[in-house]
């Protein structure tokens, strides 16, 4: 393969004509067709007309729960996380597929749909131990051609109600996690300082971000949020904090919301949210208008916490807009932000598509990110580090 390639009639998100030049997997020009110097030994990739965006990023999704591979299994009902939990646990003493094979089938299917990167929390508790992390390490060398992974160490099991997980937390990153997670440090532990004492402690001895679920709701929830906030200034460890669902935020009475946004700005914590079912969910554009980083993720995917999901995150960008009633262009074009910049910046990414990045894109007919989010094509050509790895929302 040339170490050069030119990419040629193509649209960008305006509608006008580009060429994109990859050079050694990276982008080295994007600019007004025709105005680029193109080397001649460049190999040329006509683009059929289609417009150009940057490649998709899951902020939050599970490798290793999802049950992707396997003849479907029906939903094991659960009605509190603690019970879900339980159920989770039992069901994986019986899967007969290991997690790289569960895992790289979930790869498979999200690369073909145009996403580029991943950041994958991964269970850590004391009957797996760090089994688990194992396999996402050896997926992250096996399908590196399709997919860079970001391991998040996750006590789903909890902390402080499984003695000698704090101990593995700090195992998984020393064996290569990249962030330390958490979950609900009152409604799992029943010890908001104990829980977030370990967590953290991680974090400093290592010098790894976090990243925590929450789904603890209401003045609980945004108390939470205040303490980790708290504690990520008192670390220093502002940009590198980050909470999952976070639902509070969407349940608070103005002086609650004002006081506690204010103090996850000031934190820089990003709030990753996936437009969940049926609970509250954080405001997007209130949020941002605090100044809060918002971002997205497909979360569970086919496992066993839901019998849903596929990891299209054009799909998902507009199950956002679904919740926070985005209609208008430049609200869609929000919602698509926060599967790919944002949720890239905080996986510590550069803007997409910018000169020495990787050349990381999707092709799609349509002819304006909001028509992308509305028309949802499944017919996709995927670049990932200037290598062509699906068409036609194949794998080639
Ligand atoms: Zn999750």
């Amino acid at each position: 393969m040339p170490a050069q390639i030119a990419v040629e009639n193509i649209r960008n998100t305006r509608g006008e004509p580009v060429t994109l030049l990859i050079e050694d997997g990276q982008v080295a020009g994007l600019a007004p067709a025709g105005t680029l110097g193109i080397p001649e030994v460049a190999e040329r990739i006509d683009g059929g007309g289609k417009m150009i965006l940057p490649g998709l990023v899951d902020g939050h999704i599970h490798l290793d729960k999802t049950l992707i591979g396997l003849p479907f299994i029906p939903h094991i009902p659960g009605e509190t996380v603690a019970k879900r939990i339980a159920a989770e646990r039992e069901l994986r003493r019986t899967v007969a597929l290991p997690v790289t094979a569960r895992g790289g089938a979930l790869i498979e299917k999200v690369a073909a749909l145009g996403t580029v990167a991943v950041r994958s929390h991964v269970d850590i508790d004391t009957e797996i131990g760090l089994k688990g992390l194992e396999q996402v390490l050896s997926l992250r060398q096996s399908h590196g051609h399709l997919i860079d992974i970001e391991i998040v160490a996750f006590p789903q099991s909890g902390i402080m109600r499984d003695p000698g997980t704090a101990a593995l937390l700090h195992e998984a990153v020393a064996a290569g996690a990249d962030l330390v997670g958490g979950l609900d440090p009152a409604g799992i532990d029943d010890d908001i300082n104990g829980h977030l004492d370990a967590v953290f402690a991680v974090a400093e001895k290592h010098n790894v971000g976090v990243d925590l679920h929450l789904h603890d709701g209401g003045a609980l929830g945004a108390f939470e949020l205040r303490q980790i906030a708290e504690r990520t200034i008192a670390l220093s460890l502002q940009g590198r904090v980050a909470v999952s669902h976070a639902f509070c935020l969407g349940e608070l009475d103005d002086a609650d919301f004002g006081r506690t946004s204010e103090l996850l700005a000031c934190a820089e914590i990003a709030i990753m949210t996936n437009g969940p079912g049926p609970v509250p969910m954080p405001p997007v554009k209130r949020l941002q208008a605090a100044g809060v980083r918002v971002f997205c993720g497909s979360d569970n995917i086919r496992d066993a916490w839901s019998p849903f999901g596929n990891g299209d995150l054009i799909e998902r960008a507009g199950i956002i807009c679904d919740r926070q009633d985005f209609r208008a262009d430049d609200d869609l074009e929000r919602a698509f932000a926060l599967v790919t910049e944002a949720s890239g910046a905080v996986l510590g990414r550069a803007e997409p598509l910018s000169i020495g990045t990787p050349a990381d894109f999707i092709l799609v007919d349509c002819g304006s990110i909001a028509e992308t989010l509305a028309a949802r094509p499944v017919d996709r050509t995927v670049f990932k580090a200037g290598r062509k790895v699906a068409e036609a929302g194949r794998l080639v």
